[in-house]
């Protein structure tokens, strides 16, 4: 992809599934690139080792390792600190760190709730804030991707705040990409569809729960992270360089409504 060699990006919760196949996908773009994580050391290890074979380093070099919890605005303060001592400023920004929890919406304790917003939503914008600030102060150009999802537009039955935090990612989006589009400040979402990662190992390890997820789905497969990796590395390239505000549905066709390929009333 063009414009990414030489690139610094923060990737929030890269030490699993979507965010790791993102880090790793950016450092091969030639990206340094920053992987944040939150408990999971050796998984973020993982993902440095993968982007360092990636880049032809040994050593770490074009890789930082960030513990820190996005629900927290002196972690996210320290991240984005640590980060631009380290490589001197920041380019791209991918929100993805995200949690769900699932219960009937008239059980949900106020914690768990707040919980579930303050990583997905609150932490994406404490983070984006951040970001913006130090391309307004540098007067340099910047990129955000949000990882959201189809429920970003698919209302989901018990995980209603996990819904609502994608719906406002949406929002989001399209607000920050309005008000920053003149100063070359670009926004943009990708909302993966089943995608087999640690966040749905209840149905991905499971093949017979796994077979019924994939019959909806219009491809009847899931995604994979690499596949929400290279939308993502097209979006912080130069070549998308005329969008913003926009949500890429990767979802092998989840969002195009399938129970309508037959007619109903035939
Ligand atoms: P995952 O569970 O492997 O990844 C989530 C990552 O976020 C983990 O590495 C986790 O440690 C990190 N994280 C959680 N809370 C954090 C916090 N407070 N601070 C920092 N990091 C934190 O699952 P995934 O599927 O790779 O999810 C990545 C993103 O993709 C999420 O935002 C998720 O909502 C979104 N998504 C996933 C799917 C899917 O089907 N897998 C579909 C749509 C959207």
């Amino acid at each position: 992809m063009q414009g990414l060699n030489g690139k610094t990006a923060l990737v929030t919760g890269a030490s699993s599934g979507i965010g790791q196949a993102i880090a790793i996908r950016l450092a091969q773009e030639g990206c340094n690139v920053a992987i944040n994580y939150r408990k999971d050391l050796e998984g973020a290890q993982k993902t440095q080792a993968a982007a360092q074979t990636a880049i032809g380093q040994v050593e770490p070099g074009a890789t930082l390792l960030l513990q820190g919890d996005v629900a927290k605005e002196a972690d996210i303060l320290r991240l984005f600190a640590t980060t631009v001592e380290r490589f001197g400023c920041i380019d791209i920004l991918i929100n993805n760190a995200g949690i769900q929890s699932e219960k009937p919406s008239h059980e949900i304790a106020t914690d768990d709730f707040d919980r579930v917003l303050a990583v997905n939503l609150r932490g994406s914008y404490l983070c984006a804030r951040e970001a913006i600030k130090h391309w307004l102060g540098q007067n340099r150009p910047g990129v955000i991707i949000n990882i959201s999802s189809v429920h970003e537009v698919i209302p989901r039955p018990l995980y209603l705040s996990y819904s609502i935090s994608k719906g406002g990612l949406e929002n989001l989006t399209k607000t920050l990409a309005l008000e920053y589009a003149d100063r070359g400040i670009r926004v943009n979402a990708i909302a993966p569809g089943a995608t087999a990662t640690a966040i749905n190992a209840d149905w991905t390890d499971d093949p017979q729960k796994r077979a019924v997820v994939e019959s909806h789905i219009p491809m009847k497969r899931a995604g994979t992270s690499d596949e929400m990796a290279a939308g993502v590395a097209f979006l912080v390239s130069d070549e998308a360089a005329y969008i913003t505000g926009q949500t890429l549905f990767i979802d092998g066709g989840l969002t195009l409504y399938a129970d309508f390929r037959e007619p109903w009333s035939a």
